[in-house]
């Protein structure tokens, strides 16, 4: 039942002493999400307010309280979809942007170009007015101290995904008028390598929108997700089996048996259906829908798919 909104505060095995910190930082994104579309506000203008609230709450590995990568240094990616028109935009390693979901929306608005990277991104921030902050702003103690401890171990073999953090935000939304949109931002894996860019901002692996199919978000292992173009995988499967539900079902079945793949996906139908579905441990997440007196925010645990039906 529309309107609709469905964000992700990352799939990973979330420790016990965090469960309430990311269903609250979930739920705020949802409500912010969700105050846009009941004042007849856009699906992009929600899944942008609510990507902001999750990028600001340093919780979360996105904005402020992202991951460091092997320098010290926190790279930034975020990608925004309109399912009306197509268009898109996305930004990757951008060192000085505190809201990389509003850079990505501007390159969806405003320039020629869908993807744009590093300091290229960054000088069009400057163009579009987009103040640029000082790096070490968005680095919180936190993640100073775990990189601290990750160098002295000389640490750089790979860890498999899932035991470790990775709380990439992201949010699908369908307005009132019908329309879907859907945005991610993270700051990465966690130690990864300078200019290491995962599957959130890319179109079609980390996330997809087209109004006559569904969108979806993705968060997970992005080196696994690339490979299976997730996102787009779920919404192809939304349109074939009409069931935002069976679709994440499907599309995380498929990701998991055939690469052992390890991450989550949040959707929406045609029809305003919300589903999400994971194979980490546990997967954050908030959603609201027109017939639900508030947001439900909850830690997921495992591989079970739920849904709002109209
Ligand atoms: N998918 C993100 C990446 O690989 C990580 C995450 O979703 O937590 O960069």
């Amino acid at each position: 039942m529309i309107p609709a909104i469905i964000v992700h505060g990352g799939a990973w095995d979330i420790p016990p002493e965090l469960h309430a910190d990311h269903r609250a930082g979930c739920r705020a994104a949802a409500e912010a999400g969700w105050i846009v579309l009941a004042t007849g506000g856009s699906a992009l203008d929600a899944v942008e307010a609510a990507v902001r609230v999750m990028e600001d709450h340093p919780v979360f590995d996105a904005g402020r309280g992202s991951h460091l990568n092997r320098d010290g240094v926190v790279e930034l990616d975020a990608g925004m979809m309109d399912g009306r028109t197509l268009m898109a935009g996305a930004v990757a390693c951008v060192k000085r942007i505190a809201n990389p979901i509003s850079l990505a929306r501007r390159v969806l608005h405003d320039s020629e170009h869908v993807f744009l990277v590093g300091e290229g991104a960054e000088r069009f921030a400057e163009e579009a007015g987009i103040p640029l902050c000082d790096p070490a702003e968005l680095i919180v103690e936190r993640e100073r101290l775990l990189w601290e401890a990750r160098r002295r171990t000389n640490d750089e073999r790979r860890t498999e995904f899932g035991r470790r953090s990775s709380d990439t935000v992201g949010a699908v939304a369908m307005d009132a008028a019908g329309n879907l949109a859907v945005g991610n931002s993270t700051g990465g894996t966690s130690f990864k390598h300078p200019g290491r860019v995962g599957d959130t901002p890319i179109i079609g692996c980390g996330l997809y929108a087209d109004n006559t199919m569904g969108a979806a978000a993705c968060t997970g292992w992005g080196e696994q997700i690339m490979k299976a173009v997730l996102a787009k995988t779920t919404v192809d499967q939304i349109a074939l089996l009409r069931s935002a539900t069976d679709a994440a079902n499907v599309a995380i079945a498929y990701f998991e048996h055939r690469i052992g793949g390890r991450g989550g996906v949040i959707c929406i139908s045609p029809a305003g259906q919300v589903a999400w579905a994971f194979s980490t441990p546990h997967l954050a997440y908030a959603y609201r829908t027109a017939d639900m007196p508030e947001v439900v925010a909850e830690v997921g645990v495992r591989a079970i798919a739920r849904e709002r039906r109209e």
